[in-house]
């Protein structure tokens, strides 16, 4: 089952577990590679992942930080699903 790359405006197709194609993996930097690579997996059994505030936080991170060297200085992706799934995770957090 294929979906679709996360980041900004683009629409390539990834492997079922990839979180963005190839190209746009690249410009993720190594820490946050290496962070969502390690949490995914500590998560992947439960879905633990989908309320890991440090998994979910490094894919807002790359995601944001691809969509500025994208689109420019101050531009944000924008709330896309890890934004969401951060925010719901953090006010479970502090409930
Ligand atoms: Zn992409």
């Amino acid at each position: 089952m294929n979906r679709f790359c996360d980041a900004f405006k683009c629409g390539a197709t990834v492997q079922s577990g990839r979180f963005l194609c190839p190209n746009h993996w690249r410009m993720v930097p190594v820490a946050t590679q290496q962070t969502i690579n390690a949490r995914y997996r500590a998560g992947r059994a439960n879905f633990g992942f989908l309320s890991d505030l440090v998994y979910l936080q490094a894919c807002v991170d790359a995601i944001d930080g691809i969509a500025r060297s994208e689109f420019g200085a101050g531009h944000q992706a924008g709330p896309g699903s890890y934004h969401r799934l951060l925010r719901v995770a953090q006010r479970k957090a502090t409930t």
